[in-house]
């Protein structure tokens, strides 16, 4: 078993040569990276690869996603600290308590039961009291605590679903990956005096958003 200060030294690391290297600047999605332990969102058999530059499984044919993938997404919400954000596709939860450390409240949504329970018991743990969980389709967004400041969905979708502009605020950020099964687009979306501006970022891979305003399978 590393001690801590061995787990902090392979992030720093994975921050320096993975993250800073590849242009992610937002200080305080830097240190979030920093402080949460990474390892702890994986099985046991995964620790020593965790901090590599790739994504890993958690169970469920699901995965955690690449630690850069995860900086350069939340960097793209522009978090300062006061917003609400409605995550969709919580996995591991590891991208989930990246975002409880940079902004007031996460409302998490995952369509299979046992990873919302695992991640729960793993956030709980940690001492995270700024999130709620949600098992459904988050596909058709979480309308009850909508508009929202930011939206991050961590799975690949055909479109942009409808009810995540709807339940989007007034400058408020959707950051989603669009396009086909197994290869999207990162597209960030922001809501200004009631329009739509939609801007593309780079390719990326993610597992299929799937429900109704997702892959129907
Ligand atoms: N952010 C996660 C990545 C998980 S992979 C992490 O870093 O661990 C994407 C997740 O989206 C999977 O767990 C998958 O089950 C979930 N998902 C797919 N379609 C969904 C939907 N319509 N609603 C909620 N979750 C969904």
């Amino acid at each position: 078993m590393k001690k801590v200060e061995e787990w902090k030294f392979e992030r720093e690391r994975m921050v320096q040569e993975q993250i800073i290297a590849r242009g992610v600047k937002d200080e305080r999605v830097l240190e979030a990276m920093r402080e949460v332990p990474r390892h702890l969102f994986v099985e046991k058999t995964y620790y020593h690869q965790v901090y590599n530059d790739y994504p890993l499984p958690v169970g469920h044919g699901q995965t955690i996603s690449q630690p850069y993938m995860v900086a350069v997404m939340t960097e793209l919400l522009e978090l300062k600290g006061d917003e609400n954000v409605l995550e969709i596709g919580t996995g591991s939860g590891y991208q989930t308590a990246v975002l409880a450390l940079l902004c007031s409240k996460v409302y998490t949504m995952e369509r299979i039961a046992e990873l919302t329970k695992d991640a729960r018991s793993r956030l709980e743990k940690l001492g995270f009291r700024n999130i709620s969980f949600m098992v459904g389709d988050g596909s058709i967004g979480w309308p009850d605590y909508a508009p929202y400041k930011g939206i991050i969905v961590t799975a690949g979708a055909p479109d942009i679903p409808n009810a995540l502009i709807e339940q989007l605020d007034e400058n408020g950020r959707l950051v989603i990956p669009v396009g086909h099964e197994h290869c999207q687009v990162l597209n960030v979306v922001k809501k200004h005096k009631g329009r739509i501006y939609r801007k593309e970022i780079f390719e990326c891979t993610f597992v299929p958003l799937l429900g109704k305003q997702g892959w129907k399978h």
